[in-house]
């Protein structure tokens, strides 16, 4: 990429232009990966689910598939990829409440069951942080740059924790916190600057560090100096398409060692 780059400690450098002070990075795919944490956790919840329905209305066990994923929770908000893969079963259970426990058959009681086996894998040590992009969040802070996670996602300290990341960022704004300011999500720009304002940092100073469309559409609705698409599922013309400046395949990408 182009620009000037700013000297970072020692001999490695930041790839990125000079007018860039504050770094604000999506968490899941950019820098952490927990796709498959996501995936392990759903099959569990329902192929549990199905064998118990199997056996109280004596129809045939058939387990939750990896198309099934794909098709019918992979990107949607819990309780909808619940209710959408039970449709394509043709089986319907009442809505329940948020509070209910996992061990209820209700949607609600379904999506906390997941939520539940994801949080545990996360707590095991499932949660693998990018190496590329521990490199350079870790020089962006001794080049004294300022720093923030900006996630729709309501595991973000547990997954922060996990991932060696607790106390690494000078602010991070997730879906509690989203909540709590009432500040629409992704692809709506408010929680990107909501981040900046809290690290004193104008968009256009700031860089967004996005694998989303939809976060890359925020991005570029923010006014952000710069937007960086992180590539991981080979869809390059699809982030630049949606507004990114740039598109790595790993954040390692911009730093030069020295
Ligand atoms: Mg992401």
């Amino acid at each position: 990429m182009r620009g000037a780059e700013a000297a970072a400690g020692g001999e490695a450098r930041l790839r990125l232009p000079g007018f860039v002070r504050g770094l604000l990075f999506d968490l899941d795919g950019v820098l952490t990966d927990t796709a498959r944490l996501h995936a392990t956790a759903w099959k569990e919840t329902f192929d549990r689910l199905l064998a118990e329905l199997a056996e109280r209305d004596e129809r045939r066990f058939v387990a939750f598939g990896e198309s099934d994923y794909e098709r019918y929770v992979d990107g949607r908000p819990r309780d909808e990829g619940v209710e959408s893969f039970l449709a394509s079963r043709r089986i319907s259970l009442p809505s329940g409440t948020a509070g209910d426990p996992a061990s209820a058959l209700t949607v609600h009681g379904v999506a906390n069951a997941k939520n539940e086996r994801f949080l545990e894998a996360v707590s095991a040590g499932g949660v693998v942080l990018f190496p590329g992009s521990a490199r350079l969040v870790a020089l962006a802070r001794s080049a004294g740059m300022r720093t923030a996670v900006v996630t729709s996602s309501a595991n973000a300290p547990a997954i922060l924790v996990a991932a060696g990341l607790e106390g690494a960022f000078d602010a991070v704004v997730d879906g509690n916190v989203a909540a709590a300011r009432s500040l629409a999500g992704k692809p709506a720009p408010d929680t990107f600057l909501a981040a900046a304002s809290d690290l004193g940092i104008p968009p256009a100073a700031a860089a967004v560090f996005e694998d989303a469309l939809a976060g890359i559409e925020a991005g570029r609705a923010g006014g952000f100096g710069l937007v960086v698409g992180v590539d991981r599922r080979d869809e390059a013309d699809a982030l630049y398409a949606s507004g990114a400046d740039v598109v790595v395949s790993d954040l390692g990408e911009l730093v030069e060692e020295g």
